[in-house]
């Protein structure tokens, strides 16, 4: 009884389309509002600081003598703190996620 069960399993399976996508090979799309990656524009930044405080995480270092901006991808959890305090409006959300890290590395976008 199981043979058939497994063998009308099988035979579903070889004639239906996969039930994953063929990434890398087929490019992800995203919806619209899915939550990706931290994206900063360095020119309106006033090195304030009040996106590294907020951060849960401590994902973010932000150093105002060296107009130093500083993101750690690892430990960014996507919450969208840092971009709701922004007093400049120059944090945004990308939908797209950044990619895959071999090594722990930090992001820096200075204006020094
Ligand atoms: S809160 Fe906005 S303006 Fe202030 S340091 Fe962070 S990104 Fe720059
Ligand atoms: S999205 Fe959240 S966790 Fe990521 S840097 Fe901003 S405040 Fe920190």
């Amino acid at each position: 009884m199981s043979f058939f069960v497994m063998t009308k399993t099988i035979l579903k399976s070889l004639f239906s389309k996969p039930a994953t996508e063929a990434y890398p090979f087929k490019p992800r799309t995203y919806p619209k509002y899915s939550r990706g990656s931290i994206a900063i524009n360095t020119a309106d930044c006033i090195f304030c600081g009040i996106c590294a405080r907020k951060c849960p995480t401590q994902a973010l270092k932000v150093s105002r003598d060296a107009k130093n901006w500083e993101i750690d991808r690892l430990r960014c959890i996507a919450c969208g703190a840092c971009i709701t305090v922004c007093p400049k409006k120059c944090l945004s959300m990308k939908n797209t996620y950044s990619a895959a890290l071999t090594i722990k590395q930090k992001e820096t976008f200075s204006n020094a």
